[in-house]
């Protein structure tokens, strides 16, 4: 659906993690409700009219999971700097979605753990 034109990052991006949720919150320790993803998108889609039973998997932009030698999945703090960027080329009509991830208990958006800022242009 979509080809990358351009990244100036180091290119570490992820598809295995699934958007964060209420239950991984929980399971992080969070108690009570905390923003995520799956809501952010969930609530993105229906504003474009949209429903779906379930968020698809997203692709992470700059989110930097490894696999240990187990096959776990560990959340490593991303490797983007401030203004670097990814281009991404829309091939059919899709509609796009997104989340600045609120997590605040993992490494997703770095050591101070709080979202950054992003911008997003559309260029026909
Ligand atoms: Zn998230």
């Amino acid at each position: 659906m979509f080809s990358i034109t351009e990244d100036t990052s180091p290119g570490i991006h992820d598809m295995l993690l699934s958007a964060c949720d209420e239950q991984r919150y929980a399971l992080l320790g969070h108690v009570g409700y905390h923003r995520n993803c799956v809501d952010n998108l969930s609530d993105a889609m229906q504003q474009a009219g949209v429903s779906l039973p379930e968020i698809p998997s997203p692709f992470n932009v700059f989110e930097n999971v490894s696999i240990g030698e187990g096959g776990q999945l560990s959340i490593e703090a991303p490797v983007v700097g401030a203004g670097q960027s990814i281009t991404m080329k829309a091939e059919l009509d899709v509609l796009v979605v997104l989340s600045s991830c609120p997590m605040d208990l993992a490494l997703t958006n770095g050591p101070d753990k709080r979202s950054k800022p992003v911008q997003v242009q559309r260029i026909k």
